[in-house]
């Protein structure tokens, strides 16, 4: 579809939205009266009004999901007519790229262009997966005569599936790309900032012809959906993205039920930049570490570690880059970082680059809002930054950075771990011999070297410390969302 269309066609369904979830292979009205309205952040202005569905729609949809799961047509289908369904998912995602991409752009923020391309690769997440559901290997066990002892890889049953509105499209892909490859059914809550792109997919699973109930989705809100799908006792497991708090909480909440979690949560992530990197590559994709997205990623690098005799360097490099960044309209295609996604966000992202000019940090570019309607923020670069400042230890979430000198190596290794988080770091440096051994000893999920933010299907993604628990993507997933059985049978 050319953009222009596409773009039509993405505020045709805002406007058109309805107050229902889908549930068992069809759009319910919402049992709640609930509703709340969805902001475009570019324009503060409504989009469109979803259902604030409760405790009744999301039982509904667990029951759906159950009986899906119980029933003949997704769990005990052969693996190969599992792997079709998840090859036209992959397919509907690509043929309506532009639409999804256009409609996370509209709630989101995100530029076009960007949400286009990540979009476009959501695609292969579903393709990747579907080579899985044949591959579901178990084992036999060394055993006496006179018996048999095997052990088989089983889904967990209904999982319920939380996910965060800086990246609707990449969650929903992720997470139910890996639960339908392994047998499991879903009930999907979106963020309540950006439920649309959910519903949109919602349509294009109907149109899979994926049976009913194997995927549901009820907009809501967190402390009344989200809880209560935390809470069902019918729900297996808890896949959840989103903020570290409410991850604690989504654990202490589903150990009363036994629930298998698995949190993807924030993070803090430290860049090092040695004497001998590759300056013509690593500046600009320091400065998309922390500002793509409007940094509201979880991998941001946001601790910039930068050798002293290349400090000055850097700075002025990076700096010089940032004021050149094209603020501006989602749809803009010259457009390089669109607004924060909420009031709530700009709160907290302006807050934080208050905190710093307090704590005596100095603003050595941005650190304003870019016009006077919609969220946006420049991209903003602190330096003169203490480890012990709450600008160089806490997640902001927004294109902020902090750049601190560093000496040696051992120094900086222990700087760059001394944080609460741990999901990703990069390094910068022509040797990597050198690299490798400072890989080694960081304490992160994913560790990129000369390079940042790449994320393959093929690899595992998660966080050490507090940035999560289990691991995403890769063959490590498939273990987070199946258990084992073993068969013992004497004859
Ligand atoms: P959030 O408030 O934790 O929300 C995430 C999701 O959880 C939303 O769908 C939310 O619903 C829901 N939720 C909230 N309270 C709940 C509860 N008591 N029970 C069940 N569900 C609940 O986080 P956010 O504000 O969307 O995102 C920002 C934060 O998420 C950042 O701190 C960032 O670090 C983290 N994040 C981490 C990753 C990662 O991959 N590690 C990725 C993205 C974001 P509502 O929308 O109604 O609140
Ligand atoms: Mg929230």
């Amino acid at each position: 579809m050319a953009h222009e269309k596409a773009i039509e066609a993405a505020k045709a369904f805002v406007k058109d939205v309805k107050l229902s979830h889908l549930i068992g292979g069809k759009w319910v009205p919402s049992r709640s009266e609930q509703t709340f309205d969805v902001i475009n952040p570019a324009t503060e202005e409504r989009l469109a009004t979803v259902s604030g569905g409760g405790a009744d729609d999301i039982d509904l949809a667990v029951k759906a999901a159950r009986n899906a799961f119980e029933g003949s047509s997704w769990n005990s289908i052969s693996p190969h007519e599992r792997t079709r369904h998840l090859l036209k998912i992959a397919d509907l995602i690509e043929r309506n790229a532009e639409e999804m991409a256009a409609i996370q752009s509209l709630e989101n923020g995100m530029p076009y262009t960007s949400s286009l391309y990540v979009t476009k690769n959501m695609a292969d997440v579903f393709r990747y997966y579907a080579g899985w559901t044949t591959k579901l290997y178990g084992r036999t066990h060394p055993t006496e005569s006179g018996v048999t002892s095997y052990s088989m890889r089983e889904p967990l049953g209904v999982v319920g599936a939380i996910i965060p509105w800086n990246g609707p499209i990449l969650y929903i892909c992720w997470k139910l790309a890996t639960a339908l490859a392994t047998g499991n059914t879903v009930v999907l809550k979106p963020a309540e900032q950006a439920p649309l792109t959910a519903l949109r997919f919602g349509e294009l699973i109907l149109e899979s012809g994926l049976p009913p109930g194997v995927i549901n989705i009820v907009t809501g809100l967190g402390e009344t959906a989200g809880a209560a799908l935390v809470a069902h006792p019918g729900v297996n497991k808890i896949t959840f993205t989103g903020s570290t708090a409410v991850g604690k909480n989504i654990m202490s909440v589903a150990s009363q039920t036994l629930k298998k979690v698995s949190l993807e949560l924030g993070g803090k992530s430290p860049v090092i930049v040695f004497p001998d990197a590759d300056l013509e590559k690593a500046i600009p994709t320091i400065l998309m570490g922390f500002s793509g997205n409007s940094g509201q990623a979880c991998t941001a690098g946001t601790r910039v570690f930068i050798h002293e005799s290349i400090y000055e360097e850097v700075t002025a490099k990076v700096s010089a880059a940032a004021k050149q960044i094209k603020v501006g309209m989602p749809f803009d295609p010259t457009t390089q970082m669109g607004p924060l996604t909420s009031r709530e966000q700009f709160d907290r992202v302006t807050g934080y680059i208050s905190i710093g000019k307090n704590e005596g940090a100095n603003i050595k570019t941005g650190g304003e809002r870019v016009g006077q309607k919609g969220f946006f923020v420049q991209p903003t670069i602190f330096t003169e930054v203490k480890d012990q400042m709450r600008i160089a230890k806490e997640e902001i979430f927004g294109p902020v950075a902090a750049f601190m000198k560093f000496t040696d190596e051992a120094e900086v290794i222990k700087r760059a771990n001394e944080s609460e988080y741990g999901l990703a770091a990069s390094i910068w440096s022509k040797n990597n011999h050198n690299a490798n051994a400072v890989a080694k000893a960081m304490k992160a999920g994913i560790v990129w070297i000369n390079t940042a933010f790449e994320l393959d299907p093929v690899a595992p993604f998660g966080g050490y410390k507090s940035s999560g628990i289990g691991r995403e993507l890769g063959a490590e997933s498939i273990d987070d969302f199946t258990q084992m059985k073993t068969i013992v049978n004497r004859y």
